[in-house]
């Protein structure tokens, strides 16, 4: 090993802050000043800028991305007997949403290529129950919403996407989380766009949706103490609307260096025995993930070469214990459990220099012995 050791950090958020913190300060301290704490002037102004940003009409900010699947759930009318159709390989939360509803989740496996939806699968498993489609945006890059509207209007399926891991992605230069009835964001502090904590938001372009999404998330609050349905404290943080705020000024630039990074491994790691994710116009590269069937051991040579990776995600959804009630065998969804034992995330962050990046491709060079 090296006298100067390189440590490569998976994501850089205090970078982040550095960049925001002499704009945020004084909007910050307003929010102290005025307690602003729940809701207030800055949550509404980033709902509006982000409306803009995505191209919708409405933006309803919640407090994590999974109150922002539950609501548009409920806001979408799936409940018992209903049943949803999402990946086995996504994170938990895309399933929780349904659970919460009392609806049943559809697995589906994954495309080979991409990791996201199989939309052949989904139309073999979708039955009568199926009410509505989760298309989940995984690791930046955009499912095919084309063929996903397509699908929706002949079965008459409602579609919610799931947009946490893909802020500012596109789907044929239109941005992800308006081609639904709703797109779910979370803005948890290591998505494209973070927050200073929890918080989440719901897009749509229905206005019924969006004012009962509104009520749901403030105790279904019609007039102040009269509560109109089961309404729930899902209300986004002052502190997080100006951080948002903040942030969102970046993002464009952000997403770009994100994929001027993906761009260099794509080089570096040409001609090595592993997967390289594949290069898509709108892919905003929330994380760039390899696959190779020696990911344990190679995972462990960049850890102690001081080099930090991440999994996304080790476990398809048909082998979590909480959703064993589903009854499928743990091979099922072949392709979702090649990706789950396969998947090692390069770090990834706007603020990573290109030096950072040339240590990395370096080290995964010496372990497939071309350093
Ligand atoms: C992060 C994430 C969520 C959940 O968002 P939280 O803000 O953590 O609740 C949902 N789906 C996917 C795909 C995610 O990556």
């Amino acid at each position: 090993m090296s006298e100067n050791r390189p440590h490569v950090p998976f994501m850089d958020l205090a970078w982040q802050w550095r960049v925001i913190a002499e704009a945020a300060r004084p909007d910050i301290e307003r929010t102290f000043e005025t307690s602003a704490f729940c809701l207030g002037p800055a949550v509404e102004a980033f709902e509006r800028r982000f409306a803009d940003y995505l191209g919708v009409a409405y933006v309803v900010g919640v407090n994590s991305g999974t109150s922002a699947l539950h609501l548009a759930m409920i806001a979408a009318g799936i409940g018992p007997g209903d049943a949803v159709l999402l990946p086995a390989h996504t994170f938990v939360a895309t399933a929780w949403a349904v659970l919460y509803v009392g609806a049943r989740p559809v697995l589906c496996d994954v495309d080979e290529d991409s990791g996201l939806i199989d939309l052949a699968d989904a139309e073999r498993r979708c039955d009568p129950t199926v009410k509505a489609i989760m298309p989940v945006h995984l690791y930046g890059r955009a499912v095919d919403m084309d063929a996903v509207g397509a699908f929706a209007a002949r079965r008459g399926l409602v579609v919610i996407e799931d947009a946490a891991q893909a802020q500012g992605a596109e789907w044929r230069g239109r941005r992800v989380g308006g081609h639904g009835y709703a797109g779910c964001f979370s803005f948890y502090p290591g998505k494209n766009l973070g927050a200073a904590g929890e918080a989440g938001a719901i897009a749509t372009n229905d206005a019924e949706a969006a004012a009962r999404m509104r009520s749901l998330r403030n105790h279904a609050q019609g007039a102040r103490y009269v509560h109109d349905e089961l309404g729930f404290n899902y209300r986004m943080e002052g502190l997080q609307g100006v951080v948002l705020g903040h942030k969102l000024r970046h993002l464009d630039d952000w997403n770009a260096r994100r994929g001027r990074i993906a761009g260099l491994y794509d080089e570096m790691l040409a001609g090595l025995p592993l997967v390289r994710p594949g290069r898509v116009p709108g892919h905003v590269w929330h994380l760039y993930v390899v696959r190779t069937p020696e990911r344990d051991a190679l995972k462990a040579w960049l850890h102690e070469r001081g080099i930090e990776t991440g999994l996304h995600y080790p476990v398809p959804l048909h082998r979590q214990p909480c959703l064993a009630g589903l009854g499928h065998g743990a091979d099922e969804f072949a392709v979702s459990v090649r990706w789950a034992e396969q998947c090692l995330s390069l770090p990834m962050h706007p603020g990573m220099a290109d030096v950072q990046v040339q240590a990395v491709t370096e080290a995964v060079r010496g372990f497939y012995g071309r350093g």
